[in-house]
């Protein structure tokens, strides 16, 4: 199996890189942010998108019509992973689950509004699916939205509440999944709408992370959404959500931030002593880095099998296609192995570290210059954001290896 990338893949590469490297600023690139430096969150990082934008980078696989450039879906993947791989934002959310699912689901009204500005990088969005009795099984969510008219105009009036929504606290526009038919089985009565983020009834609260980073819990007070605001079919709004989780989950979960650390961990093994012998001659630590190298290079190849079927599978969907079966399986598989293993390798450099890898992130002189202690800390946050890996696990145990349902 050949698992380099062919010749051109490989100058785009290169291209991203050479660009990266000549926008390289400290205010963009952060790679102690961990898999949370994805979001585009301060005034930098949004100036930054727009100029990924002005090269024609956000819309690569997007079609012609709706300007983008119709390329394989494996160029948007390596501009992910080196975006990803400084620590840098990311294209997952606006080009990837809201942009593709309004080419694919949405109106002709929400398209001419939201795609030019997601395509331009102009506008931020918050997903908001889990509630607090709703997160794994997302199609729980209660947030209620019954049909009214206010003012003349039809649409629906939203009640309750949201938690973990990342993003809320700067993003422009909402996201969100509602209950439009409580009497449908629950997968069946769930609609997605797009609200403005700052309407005046809808209050958002902070939730702070072990990993430093925000996440926020939304309360929703009698907010009301013209019709036309909703997205695609009413009450199907459980099934786009589904395909757009499956499709990009590898943007979501990159491999770089994950080689980028296991190099920090080398070099820091590669260099420091105990006992005033290297630390590389002890061969706990040499079978343990062996380890670590090899688990790397398995999350590497998962991901790319991962990578090739969401490729496989967007094309088809682009190209018109509507029986396809989405790489659920591969989907997990990549989520559980390389969030599970990002915790392993955290552990491994705290306990590599010794005592001084208890110092916080930035300290210049604690061991990885306190890397360690970041990683281990925000490793944990990825291993159930997304999906938690429990129910990665029933993912492959049931589609996969065809074993019973047990939830
Ligand atoms: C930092 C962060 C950011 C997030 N950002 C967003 C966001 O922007 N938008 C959004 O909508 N959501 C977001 N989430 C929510 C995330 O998707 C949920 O936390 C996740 O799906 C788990 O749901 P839960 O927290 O309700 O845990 P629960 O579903 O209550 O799970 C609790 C435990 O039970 C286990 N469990 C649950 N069901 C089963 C089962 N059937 N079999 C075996 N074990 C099971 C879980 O694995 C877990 O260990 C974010 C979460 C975090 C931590």
């Amino acid at each position: 199996m050949d698992f380099e990338f062919s010749e051109e893949q490989q100058t785009f590469a290169k291209d991203v890189e050479a660009f990266l490297d000549a926008h390289d600023d400290p205010e963009v690139f952060d790679v102690t942010r961990e898999n949370m430096a994805q979001i585009v969150d301060t005034p930098e990082r949004r100036a930054f998108m727009g100029k990924l934008a002005k090269k024609n980078w956000l819309g690569i696989t997007w079609p012609t019509e709706y300007g983008g450039t119709e390329g394989d879906g494996v160029y948007e993947y390596l501009l992910n992973e080196q975006l990803a791989g400084r620590g840098g934002p990311q294209i997952g959310k606006g080009i990837g689950i809201i942009g593709k699912t309004l080419i694919a689901h949405g109106s002709d009204k929400l398209k001419a509004e939201f795609l030019p500005q997601i395509l331009n990088a102009e506008v931020e969005f918050a997903v908001g699916y889990s509630e607090p009795d709703a997160g794994s099984d997302a199609a729980a969510m209660k947030l209620k939205a019954e049909p009214t008219t206010v003012d003349g105009v039809e649409g629906w009036m939203l009640n309750g509440q949201k938690t973990w929504t990342t993003s809320a606290h700067f993003a422009d526009w909402y996201w969100v999944g509602a209950r439009t038919n409580p009497d449908a089985p629950k997968w069946n009565g769930i609609t997605l709408f797009l609200v403005p983020m700052n309407h005046e009834n809808i209050t958002i609260t902070g939730i702070w992370t072990m990993g430093d980073e925000r996440t926020n819990e939304v309360f929703f007070d009698d907010v009301f959404v013209p019709g036309d605001y909703a997205v695609g079919e009413i009450d199907k709004g459980f099934q786009y959500i589904s395909q757009a989780l499956d499709l990009e989950r590898f943007t979501m979960f990159t491999y770089a931030p994950i080689k980028q650390r296991l190099d920090v961990l080398t070099e820091y093994v590669q260099e420091a002593t105990r006992d005033g012998e290297p630390l590389i001659d002890d061969e706990v630590t040499r079978a343990k880095m062996a380890h670590l190298h090899t688990e790397a290079a398995v999350a590497r190849a998962i991901g790319l099998k991962f990578v090739a079927a969401a490729v496989k599978v967007e094309k088809a969907h682009r190209e018109g296609a509507t029986e396809f079966q989405p790489p659920t399986v591969e989907a997990s598989e990549y989520k559980l192995f390389t969030t599970e293993y990002s915790k392993r390798l955290a552990d491994a450099s705290m306990d590599l570290g010794a005592p001084g890898s208890q110092l916080r992130v930035k300290t210049a002189e604690a061991p990885m210059a306190g890397r360690a202690e970041s990683t281990y800390r925000y490793t944990v946050i990825d291993t159930i954001g997304g999906g938690a890996s429990e129910v990665q696990r029933n993912i492959i145990a049931r589609r996969g290896l065809g074993l019973p349902r047990n939830f």
